[in-house]
């Protein structure tokens, strides 16, 4: 009953002609698929340009980032409302990246993940936990509060735009992946947790990506896990013919 999402972040990669050809490999090779919501989230500078290309395609555009408020002297930020208007319909709140790069707190991407819904765009929340979290057994009271805290006073109805992505940092852009396991140990626990935050129907509705090294070859048996509902994929989405394998991947059950 969950439409599955496979989701790529290309970071801090590609010109704007390097999208444009990124995109237009990509879309013959995913045209045929009917059953996945497909979304790419290129840096700012190129979000246009892509937008362009994608129009009447079956590929939705993200961004990376953004900030809470609408307008303003924020210098150097960039709002919900400019991103609708470049044509995203998601945007990417609490990478790891930012979190741990740029010092973003739980409270700050609680901000973004309302003023998101308040433009009536969809929010990629991600959390998950470092490996020194996950070794001394603190992994679930991080995603506990990662959810409670990001989702804090948004509504049930206002859920219904939020996907999660539970990205164990470990498996980041290190080529290694969290076993099949692993993820839907984790991802059966924030939907519990969303059962408690929300009520039944609201966590089995709410789709929850996996993102850490995703990559064609191990994507079938990853989306054959009952809880896992799509991926967010960052080195293997910079190459189309890898992406579109995941886009298009087989379930094993
Ligand atoms: C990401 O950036 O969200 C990600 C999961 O990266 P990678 O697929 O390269 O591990």
């Amino acid at each position: 009953m969950r439409t599955p999402m496979i989701a790529g972040n290309w970071k801090l990669h590609k010109t704007l002609a390097e999208s444009s050809a990124l995109v237009r490999e990509l879309m013959p090779a995913v045209a045929a698929n009917q059953v996945v919501e497909i979304v790419v989230a290129p840096v700012f500078t190129a979000l246009d340009k892509v937008a362009e290309a994608i129009a009447g395609s079956n590929i939705k555009l993200a961004a990376q980032n953004c900030y809470s408020q609408p307008q303003g002297a924020f210098t150097g930020e960039v709002s919900p409302p400019l991103l609708k208007d470049v044509g995203c319909q998601y945007v990417i709140i609490g990478h790891s990246e930012r979190r741990q790069l740029f010092g973003e707190s739980d409270e700050l991407i609680n901000s973004k993940a309302h003023a998101l819904a308040k433009t009536g765009l969809g929010s990629i929340l991600c959390i998950g936990e470092t490996l020194d979290e996950r070794e001394a057994d603190q992994m679930f009271d991080v995603l506990r509060r990662q959810v409670r805290l990001g989702l804090k006073n948004l509504s049930a109805e206002q859920m219904a735009g939020v996907v999660i992505a539970y990205e164990p940092v470990w498996a980041i852009g290190t080529g290694k992946t969290a076993s099949d396991a692993q993820a839907q140990e984790a991802h059966a626990f924030i939907r519990a947790l969303l059962t408690e935050l929300y009520d039944k129907p609201t966590a089995n509705a709410t789709r929850i990506l996996y993102g850490g090294s995703v990559k064609p070859d191990n994507v079938d048996n990853l989306m054959s896990q009952p809880d896992v509902d799509g991926a967010l994929v960052g080195g293997a989405s910079l190459k189309a013919e890898d992406f579109a394998r995941i886009v298009n991947f087989q379930t094993t059950t």
